[in-house]
C-alpha cells in the first residue's frame, strides 16, 4: 500500500488529500520496466562484446586449430610440390632428352584452370583467402602430377621402341673373333682383286676358313637367300626396320629362307667363295636408307675396346679387297 500524500491549500486553509490518477500510476510503471528491459538489453549486449560464452570460446579455438592445420597443410604441399618439380626437371632433362621427346615446357605443366571462378563458393568468408590458396594449389598439383604421369607413359612407349630399335641395327660382327685368320679389308677404296683397278669398297671383308659360321647382325626379316644378284653370290640380306639392311656374300650355305624371322646372333649361312670373290671370306655390307655405309661404325655389340681398335687399324689400311 503506497503512502497516503497530502498538500497545504492556501485558499481554504486546510490540508487536502493528493489524489494520484491511475493512468498516471500506469504510466509510470510502463516507463520503468521498459527502461529496466532496455538497460538490461543494453548490459547483455556490451558483456556479449567482451566476454564469450563457452560455446563460442570453444568454436574459436577450432578455427584458430583449423587455420594452424590449413598452415601444415601447405607445408606439405610445399614439400611435395618440391619432390615433383624434381621428378619434372628430371623427366625433362634425362628422360625425355634420352628419348628424342621435347620437353613439356614449365607453362604447361603448372597451368592454372581459366574460365569460370571455381571458386566462388569458397568466397566471402573471413577464411576465404587461406581456403582458395589451398584449393587452388592442390589443384595445380593434381594437375601436375597427371601431366607427369602422361609423361612417363609415353616414355614407357619410347622406352620399349628403342630397346626394339637397339635390337635391330646390325651392331654385331657376323663372324667370330676365333675364327677369322685375317681382317682383309674394310670399306673405303681398295684395290680390285680381278682388274687390279682402285675401286671403292661399300662393305667389310672377314677372311674366314669355308663353313665357319656367319651370325645375324640385328634383328630383323630375312628379304633374300639366294643367288641372284651379280657379283654376290649365295647371298643373304636382312630388313632390320628402321631404314637399316645387312648383306652376307659369297655364302657356302644358307641356314636361313627368305621371310625368315632372325634374331641377333642367329646362325644364318657358313663362309664360302661363291661369287665375284677370291678365297674363302664373308663380304658383309650394312645399309641405311638404300645407301652403303661403313659397318665398322656398328660393332659395338661383341668387341672389346681393344678389338675394336685392332678392327680399326686393320680396316683403315688400304690393301685389296677379296670382293
Ligand atoms: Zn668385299
Amino acid at each position: 500500500m503506497s503512502k497516503v500524500k497530502y498538500y497545504y491549500d492556501s485558499d481554504t486553509l486546510s490540508y487536502k488529500k493528493i489524489e494520484r490518477k491511475k493512468r498516471n500510476t500506469f504510466k509510470y510503471g510502463a516507463i520503468f520496466i521498459l527502461g529496466s528491459a532496455l538497460f538490461a538489453f543494453l548490459f547483455v549486449f556490451l558483456a556479449s562484446q567482451f566476454v564469450k560464452s563457452p560455446k563460442e570460446r570453444a568454436l574459436a579455438r577450432e578455427l584458430q586449430h583449423m587455420e594452424l592445420q590449413y598452415r601444415l597443410l601447405n607445408k606439405k604441399m610445399d614439400e611435395a610440390q618440391s619432390v615433383l618439380s624434381n621428378v619434372e626437371e628430371r623427366d625433362n632433362a634425362i628422360y625425355r632428352l634420352y628419348f628424342e621427346a621435347n620437353p613439356i615446357p614449365e607453362e604447361q605443366r603448372k597451368a592454372g584452370f581459366g574460365g569460370i571462378n571455381r571458386y566462388k563458393s569458397l568466397e566471402g568468408f573471413d577464411n576465404s583467402k587461406i581456403i582458395i590458396e589451398t584449393n587452388k594449389r592442390m589443384d595445380i598439383l593434381q594437375k601436375q602430377i597427371v601431366v607427369q604421369s602422361k609423361s612417363l607413359d609415353e616414355i614407357a612407349v619410347l622406352a620399349s621402341d628403342k630397346e626394339k630399335f637397339l635390337a635391330s641395327i646390325p651392331a654385331i660382327q657376323p663372324v667370330n673373333n676365333e675364327d677369322l685368320t685375317r681382317m682383309a679389308s674394310g670399306y673405303g677404296y681398295r684395290t680390285d682383286p680381278f682388274t687390279k683397278v682402285r675401286k671403292f669398297h661399300y662393305g667389310m671383308d672377314f677372311t674366314a676358313p669355308r663353313g665357319s659360321p656367319i651370325y645375324a647382325a640385328g634383328d630383323g626379316v630375312v628379304t633374300r637367300a639366294d643367288n641372284t644378284a651379280t657379283g654376290y653370290g649365295n647371298h643373304i640380306r636382312i630388313d632390320h626396320g628402321y631404314g637399316y639392311e645387312s648383306l652376307y656374300a659369297h655364302l657356302y650355305k644358307y641356314n636361313v629362307r627368305a621371310n625368315q624371322k632372325v634374331k641377333r646372333g642367329d646362325l644364318i649361312g657358313f663362309v664360302g667363295s661363291t661369287g665375284r670373290s677370291e678365297a674363302p671370306h664373308l663380304h658383309y655390307e650394312v645399309w641405311k636408307d638404300n645407301d652403303r655405309i661403313n659397318p665398322i661404325n656398328f660393332y659395338y655389340g661383341n668387341l672389346s675396346a681393344e678389338e675394336y681398335s685392332n678392327l680399326l687399324e686393320h680396316a683403315a689400311l688400304e690393301n685389296q679387297s677379296l670382293d
